[in-house]
Parts: structure tokens; C-alpha cells; sequence
């Protein structure tokens, strides 16, 4: 059960919540109470190939999880510091590291190898490793609950739409495919990331436009996706232009609905038979939109949705004799973490 939650933003930047993340870890801590605190639970975004559960943090798996840096540059720094301050802070209390990539590692090597040169791609830990796992995992084993299915029988194919999204198939509780990659910027269209291009559009925008390989790596993170395409990166607004006739708009709300349904396509014949498709995070639990749009034309394959109980906001939005139940299960990070958390300390 949640006590409290918060959220601390843009640590470190001006007009921030707070100077550095020593300072924001202590706002926390004034307000929570520590006395029943048992553990601390982190998410760490990569583990690479090395971490495939929930992890006790010591000095060894702090330097494993450094040492995995040039992997994820952006993201693994941020959650060094979180672990740092918190150790420092609170020597006695446990810690566990839960990494998003942890789940994608039941993935079969077929699925996770890239065809290039072998000997680069060990020499350099180019591979995927799929992310939003915490989620993935949490997503499937509550629609397995929903439908009153035991979780090690049940397929589904998981739609994580938030701000980065991603897609996953799951047959009976573990990843067999998944749509982000060594990094979290391939597979589904997101706010600002592109997700699947060519490989060539960067060599292209190197040679012939002239862009420094900084400026193309800024451009596809933060001024790609729903934000390229119609210079909005919120569904909200892409969603209320569209139904005022903005081209762009419904061009990229067009891109990104098509993008689910090539994945749909794909983990379903990876799965050869789903028992469900859910949506979750913020777009994918809002938006009846892009949920009967993604889906749209599909029954035969068994795949259709009741657009009352779409529109109603209802957990199960196909009619009742469908073959595949399409759902929307709310995702709960947070709650995850603090779970595998504390299955990581059972003995
Ligand atoms: P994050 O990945 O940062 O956790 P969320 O899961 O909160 O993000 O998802 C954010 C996205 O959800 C935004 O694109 C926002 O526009 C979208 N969203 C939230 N509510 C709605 C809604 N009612 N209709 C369409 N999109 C929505």
C-alpha cells in the first residue's frame, strides 16, 4: 500500500525543486517517517547483460552498475547519485537496485541480437536490452489477475504509452520480445524520441546536412517523435489539434497509431496466440483514441474493442466473446520496486 508519494524535478537546474540530489533526497526523508523503513528500493534504467533481478546493493554491484555507464550516459549517473546519497545517508538500511532492463532478460538470443558485425558487437555490449521492464512485468501479471488466469499461462502483449513508450510480449510472466533496444530510443513512437528509423538517416544528416553527431543525437531524443511531427509532445494537445483538422497533427497521431499495430502484429505471430493486449501509462489508460485507432481492423485476428467500454474508461474494453481481451491496466513503478525490493531481501 502507498503511504506517500512525491516527486522532486529538475534537481540541479535553476527554479528546480532542489540544488543536487544530497538536498532532494533529504526532502524526501524530513517527510517520510524512517523509523519503519526497511528498505530502500532504487530504479536503476540499464543492468546491461549483467543484471537479470532485483540486486542488494553493495560496493561491488555500485562499481558493476558505474561500469555500465558509457551504456546508458544519461540515465545510470542519475541513479549512482540517488544511491550514493541514500547509502551515505542511511548506512544501516538495505538497498536494492531494480533495473528496468532486468525483465527483457528472458528474451531468447534471436531476439536480442542485432545482425552486424559479431566481433563489434561484443567487443562493445551492442545488443537489446529493452526497457520499461518494471512495468512490462507489473502490467502482465495484473492482467493475468483481471482475467483470473494463472500468470504462467497466460501471453500478453504489454503497451507501455507514456512520455517513452515501448511494447513487450509476455508469454506466461516472462519477456520474449520487446521493442526498445540497447538504448531506449528505437521500436513505438514517443514525445520527443523518433523510435524505429533507418540507421542511414544519421549518416545521411552527418554527410549530406552537415549536423555534428551531438546535434543528431538531440534531435532524435528531444525534438523527434509527437514533438517533430506536430510540435506538440503532449497526446493531449497532438489529440485536440487533430480534431481541429491540423494536418501535422493528424499525420504524426496516423505515425504513431500505425507504429502499435506493426508491434501488435509482430509479437503476436512471435507469441503465435495472445490472451490479451494492454495498455497502460499515461496515454495508453487515457486515451480511447489512440487505443481503438491502434487496433482498428483487426477482428480477424480476434482483435476488437467495445468502443462503449472504451469510451467509459472500463478495464476490459473488448465485448465478451472476443477472442483476445483487450485492457487497460494501470502501471504502478513505484509499487513494483517496492515489491521486488523486498523479494530481493527474503532469504
Ligand atoms: P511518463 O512516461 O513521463 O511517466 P506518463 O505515463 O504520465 O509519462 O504519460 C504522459 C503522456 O500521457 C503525455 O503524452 C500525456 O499527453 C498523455 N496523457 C495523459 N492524459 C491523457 C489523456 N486524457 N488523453 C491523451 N493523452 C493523455
Amino acid at each position: 500500500m502507498t503511504l506517500a508519494k512525491g516527486l522532486i524535478e529538475r534537481i540541479g537546474e535553476a527554479g528546480g525543486d532542489a540544488p543536487d540530489h544530497t538536498a532532494a533526497l533529504q526532502r524526501i526523508m524530513e517527510s517520510v517517517d524512517l523509523e519503519d523503513l526497511g528498505a530502500i528500493g532504487h530504479r536503476v534504467v540499464h543492468g546491461g547483460s549483467l543484471f537479470s533481478e532485483p540486486t542488494l546493493i553493495d560496493d561491488e554491484v555500485v562499481a558493476t552498475i558505474e561500469g555500465l555507464v558509457p551504456l546508458a550516459p544519461l540515465h545510470n549517473p542519475a541513479a549512482l547519485s540517488g544511491i550514493a546519497v541514500t547509502r551515505k545517508l542511511l548506512p544501516e538500511v538495505p538497498q536494492v537496485a531494480v533495473f528496468d532492463t532486468a525483465f527483457h532478460q528472458s528474451i531468447p538470443p534471436e531476439g536480442v541480437t542485432y545482425a552486424i558485425d559479431a566481433g563489434l558487437a561484443a567487443a562493445w555490449q551492442i545488443r537489446r536490452y529493452g526497457f520499461h521492464g518494471t512495468s512490462h512485468a507489473y502490467v502482465a501479471r495484473e492482467t493475468a489477475a483481471l482475467l483470473g488466469r494463472p500468470p504462467q499461462e497466460t501471453n500478453v502483449i504489454t503497451l507501455h504509452l507514456g512520455n517513452g513508450a515501448s511494447a513487450c510480449a509476455v508469454r506466461g510472466g516472462r519477456s520474449v520480445a520487446t521493442s526498445m533496444g540497447m538504448s531506449p530510443l528505437p521500436g513505438l513512437v514517443m514525445g520527443t524520441r523518433s523510435g524505429d528509423i533507418d540507421p542511414t538517416v544519421i549518416f545521411h544528416l552527418h554527410r549530406v546536412a552537415g549536423l555534428s553527431i551531438e546535434e543528431i543525437e538531440r534531435s532524435l531524443t528531444r525534438s523527434a517523435g509527437l514533438q517533430g511531427l506536430a510540435g506538440a509532445n503532449d497526446m493531449r494537445e497532438v489529440e485536440r489539434r487533430r480534431a481541429e483538422g491540423d494536418p501535422a497533427a493528424t499525420l504524426a497521431f496516423a505515425v504513431y497509431c500505425r507504429r502499435i499495430k506493426e508491434h501488435v502484429g509482430a509479437y503476436l505471430a512471435i507469441l503465435g496466440h495472445t490472451d490479451a493486449i494492454t495498455f497502460t501509462a499515461g496515454i495508453g489508460e487515457n486515451s480511447p483514441t489512440v487505443r481503438s485507432t491502434a487496433l482498428h481492423g483487426l477482428s480477424a485476428l480476434g482483435i476488437e474493442i467495445d468502443e462503449s467500454r472504451n469510451n467509459r474508461g472500463d478495464r476490459i474494453i473488448s465485448p465478451d466473446n472476443a477472442r483476445v481481451a483487450v485492457c487497460v491496466v494501470p502501471t504502478d513503478e513505484e509499487l513494483e520496486i517496492a515489491e521486488e525490493t523486498r523479494a530481493a531481501l527474503r532469504p
